[in-house]
């Protein structure tokens, strides 16, 4: 995806400045004509658009500029697309699966993996299965399934088929006498405490030499609630001596007697996951079946209880675990911050779900963006947000609407102003988004740091309107006078008419964990300021680019003002 002129300036004045030390624009403008040749018809404006960026990023530190130019070669990285390439796929015939437990909010490490899911099948012609692994009644609720489906939705994510794994409980349960019979599982009464130091010492229990009769009599008073819980599993038989601890006689069952939302109190039986995944892969049919790289040691117990029950086994296919710096991507860690009340909900803006997300101006085209760059790999990163943020950017920039926006603002007066009706267009590379009117009187609010950064005397210019002095200074007090509506000033500011100014607050997200993964108090932080009336014809969850501040997505219209979101 092209970026824009703007965009394409800032890249090559970061990187001659990286180069050289000092960005030069003479050395600049060659590239940047040779990305943008319309830019030639306005040599004046492209300079000057050049030479304001030269002079920006030279006075950037080496650290600031190393950060920006990141952003460019991570989006150069991306471009070199990388395929998905399943081993053994045969065109047409390629079944993925994308198997979330409905236990929480869907979030971008489940984009992750249903965008490998859904673009490897269709790489192959194939289709790719929505499947709910709901064996866990304790966890599991209506809500979660229906917030993972529209979060697929929302990304862009169609599935073929939908299934329930506890729809297929009596399967599982006729599968479990078939290994009693082979002798390949059996009930196990010990304790848990027990059960974990056996395992431990590679030793096996007393329970394992059942016979198929007990074992399936157990088994049957299990099912009907007979057991209280934590009292008998089902346990398969692999290897106490393996190395591999997953082997060490896993468990297929436990007992919970708490209701399933979809299945009420039917079942206190409920088979684990390692037990249900290589079953319903099988079943279903899935052909690949790539899930992340921690289950890896998980593998051969997949396919051990395949073979003991005569089953087809898929193809297994792992990729990295997403992370990110500072996000907890995960519901088990996520759940406990809603419960504790340290973020507001599934959706708080600091979150990495996909409502979060959503509601801070993330586009699902630069989620997907984003988490495809990493294709297939194993290679395991934790990039901070910027990368993310820089596919967002990308797009948010040809589509959002420039406003002013002042942050901290400090009111003035403008010594012999006119009245006078700025015009000012809603995007600077863009005509048809057309432009809006603004009517001035001299009386203004600006940023109280832009304020701080001019000295007295100096002309400045309220952008797009016209010239001022600052003429003086004085216990806080400031004069400043009319000086013309043409003429060049170094420094533009944004300004919003007292007349006519909205109180605003923009409330911008920062990392939520630290780098030990413990919770950051002041992780979000709530900007104030004001900014134009015609923000108040935006519609809640448009995104505007607030100059010189971001891009923001409105969140919400309260009585004393707008709340935006910061989005990147
Ligand atoms: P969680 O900790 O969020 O519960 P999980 O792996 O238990 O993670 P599931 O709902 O069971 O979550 O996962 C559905 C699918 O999404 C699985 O294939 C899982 O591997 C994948 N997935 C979950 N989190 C990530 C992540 N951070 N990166 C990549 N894939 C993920
Ligand atoms: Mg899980």
């Amino acid at each position: 995806m092209a970026i824009s002129l703007e965009e394409t300036i800032r890249k090559h004045t970061l990187k001659n400045a990286h180069d050289y030390k000092l960005a030069i624009p003479g050395k600049i403008i060659g590239k940047v004509i040779g990305e943008w040749p319309d830019s030639k018809n306005d040599m004046k404006g492209t300079m000057k658009l050049l030479n304001e960026e030269a002079k920006r990023v030279n006075a950037l530190s080496v650290a600031q500029m190393a950060e920006e130019l990141k952003e460019f070669i991570f989006k150069e990285k991306k471009e070199e697309k990388k395929e998905i390439e399943l081993p053994g796929a045969v065109q047409g015939r390629v079944v993925t699966r994308f198997p979330p437990e409905p236990s929480g909010y869907p979030h971008i490490g489940h984009a992750k993996a249903a965008w490998l899911d859904f673009e490897a099948a269709r790489r192959y012609g194939g289709k790719m299965l929505l499947r709910f692994d709901d064996t866990n009644p304790e966890k599991e609720k209506q809500e979660y399934v229906d917030a993972l489906k529209e979060g697929l939705l929302w990304l862009g994510i169609d599935w073929s088929e939908e299934s329930y794994t506890s729809d297929r409980m009596e399967e599982f349960y006729t599968s479990a006498d078939e290994l009693f019979v082979k002798f390949s599982a059996y009930v196990c009464t010990c304790s848990g405490e027990e059960v974990k130091k056996g395992r431990e010492a590679k030793k096996s229990c007393d329970c394992s030499a059942r016979d198929a009769e007990e074992n399936m009599a157990l088994f049957r008073k299990m099912r009907e609630g007979k057991i209280e819980e934590g009292e008998a599993i089902v346990r398969f038989r692999g290897l106490m001596s393996d190395e591999n601890s997953v082997m060490r006689d896993p468990t297929l069952f436990r007992i919970i007697k708490a209701p399933h939302y979809r299945q009420g109190e039917k079942y206190k039986a409920w088979p684990s996951y390692d037990f249900v995944a290589p079953i319903m892969d099988s079943l279903e049919g899935v052909t690949h079946a790539m899930r992340t790289k921690e289950y890896e040691l998980r593998n051969p117990l997949y396919f051990a209880i395949l073979k003991s029950l005569d089953l087809r086994a898929p193809r297994l296919i792992e990729f990295s675990r997403l992370a990110i710096k500072g996000a907890p991507i995960s519901k088990r860690l996520i759940a406990p911050l809603i419960s504790q009340g340290k973020v507001q909900g599934w959706d708080d803006p600091r979150l990495p779900t996909l409502l979060a997300l959503k509601r801070r101006g993330i586009l699902p085209e630069a989620v997907r963006e984003f988490v495809l760059s990493f294709g297939l790999s194993k290679v395991e990163s934790e990039p901070g947000w910027d990368s993310l943020l820089s596919c967002n950017r990308k797009i948010l920039d040809e589509r959002s609407m420039r406003r002013f926006f002042v942050k901290n603002p400090v009111k003035i007066e403008v010594h012999g102003a006119p009245q006078k009706e700025a015009v000012l267009k809603n995007h600077p590379g863009k005509q048809e988004m057309g432009e809006r009117r603004i009517a001035t009187s001299g009386s203004f609010f600006v940023g109280a740091s832009d304020l701080e950064s001019i000295p007295i005397g100096e002309t400045f210019r309220l952008k797009d309107l016209y010239n001022l002095t600052l003429v003086e200074r004085e216990d806080g007090n400031m004069k400043f006078n009319f000086e013309g509506q043409e003429g060049l000033a170094a420094k533009k500011i944004q300004w919003v008419p007292v007349e006519s100014a909205v109180s605003c607050k923009v409330m911008v997200p920062k990392d939520l964990l630290d780098e030990d993964g413990n919770f950051v108090q002041d992780s979000m932080v709530i900007e104030i300021g004001v900014c134009e009336q015609s923000c108040l014809e935006l519609t809640d969850g448009a995104c505007v680019q607030f100059e010189r501040f971001g891009y923001a997505r409105l969140d919400k219209k309260e009585e004393n003002g707008l709340v935006f979101i910061f989005s990147c």
